[in-house]
């Protein structure tokens, strides 16, 4: 079984994948963290992400892999772990650019297809229902204002101590929406057949009693 969550930054479907993924005992992959540990390598790299020939060669040296601490799932790069790392400021400015790139995109989609192949999955991103797997038992497509979403990732930021203003969240959020949703190569879009929900105005517990509701009602309609 595949679940497809897709949705814009801070719309609330990485939280609610991982309550899904508990509820239903199926594994999830932030595919999100995919590409912003590549974005990490890229900096500390120095790589050059307008140069195609270093990003490939890039590529080759990076290894992503996940594993669970403390009953959390973090992402290793190169055998490190680097779940803080790949959530700071500078990562978020540059990974909708860093994603943009097709070379890093076929490079991520094979992996996470790959993921998919022993187990059942539960994905969020950006193109997973369209690109990475449209035939998906069930699709999500999660939103909510951008003032709604502004104001959750700054409380989150906050309260891992970062320093940030409200206006340089909604610039970032607001940024990375346009790139995602505007690149060539596998835009942020809803798939014809995601069923759309939006988080606005509910709270974890409501986010996943709606969304369980929803995907029993696919399920049924589908005879998964
Ligand atoms: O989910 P998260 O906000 O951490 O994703 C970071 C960035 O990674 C997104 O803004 C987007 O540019 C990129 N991304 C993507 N495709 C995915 C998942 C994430 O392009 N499937």
């Amino acid at each position: 079984m595949v679940i497809a969550l897709d949705g814009h930054s801070s719309s609330g479907k990485s939280t609610l994948a991982k309550d899904l993924s508990s509820l239903l005992s199926v594994s999830h992959i932030d595919s999100g963290a995919m590409y912003r540990a590549i974005t990490l390598y890229f900096i500390r790299h120095k790589v050059d992400i307008n140069n195609k020939s270093t990003v490939a060669y890039a590529l080759e040296s990076i290894n992503i892999s996940f594993k669970v601490v403390d009953g959390k799932t973090v992402t290793v790069l190169n055998g490190s772990v680097v779940e803080s790392d790949i959530r700071t400021m500078e990562v978020s400015d540059l990974v909708s650019d860093v994603a943009a790139i097709s070379s890093v995109r076929r490079y991520l989609v094979s992996q996470q297809r790959r993921l998919a192949d022993a187990q059942s999955i539960i994905m969020d991103g950006r193109d997973i229902g369209t690109v990475v797997f449209p035939e998906a038992d069930v699709k999500l497509f999660v939103t909510a204002s951008i003032e709604v979403r502004t104001q959750r990732r700054y409380d989150e930021l906050k309260a891992r101590g970062v320093e940030i203003t409200i206006d340089e969240v909604r610039a970032n959020l607001t940024k990375r929406d346009h790139i995602d949703s505007t690149r060539e190569d596998s835009p942020l879009k809803q798939a014809e057949d995601a069923i759309l929900l939006d988080t606005g105005s509910l709270d974890r517990s409501g986010m996943i009693a709606s969304a369980t509701k929803m995907i029993h009602e696919k399920m049924i309609k589908n005879n998964v």
